[in-house]
């Protein structure tokens, strides 16, 4: 996992509030303005959460929190 367990639920957080203000736009746009402001490598960010099914913000949600919300 290319970022901190606490910085995972924060990016979360962060796409449940920007998502429910803007929607997807299929794209990992929001997870993208994230990686800028945490300070962390949005392409490394992009390639793990592909693997775990999150191609865009609202995959990520609803693939990425459901697989590590135990761990966060
Ligand atoms: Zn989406």
């Amino acid at each position: 996992m290319p970022v901190a367990g606490n910085q995972l639920k924060a990016l979360f957080e962060y796409l449940d509030s920007k998502l429910s203000e803007q929607g997807c736009d299929d794209t990992l746009y929001h997870t993208a303005q994230f990686a800028v402001e945490a300070g962390v490598s949005f392409a490394n960010l992009k390639a793990w959460l592909e693997t775990v099914g999150g191609y865009c913000d609202c995959e990520v949600i609803v693939n990425v929190e459901e697989k590590f919300e135990g761990l966060v």
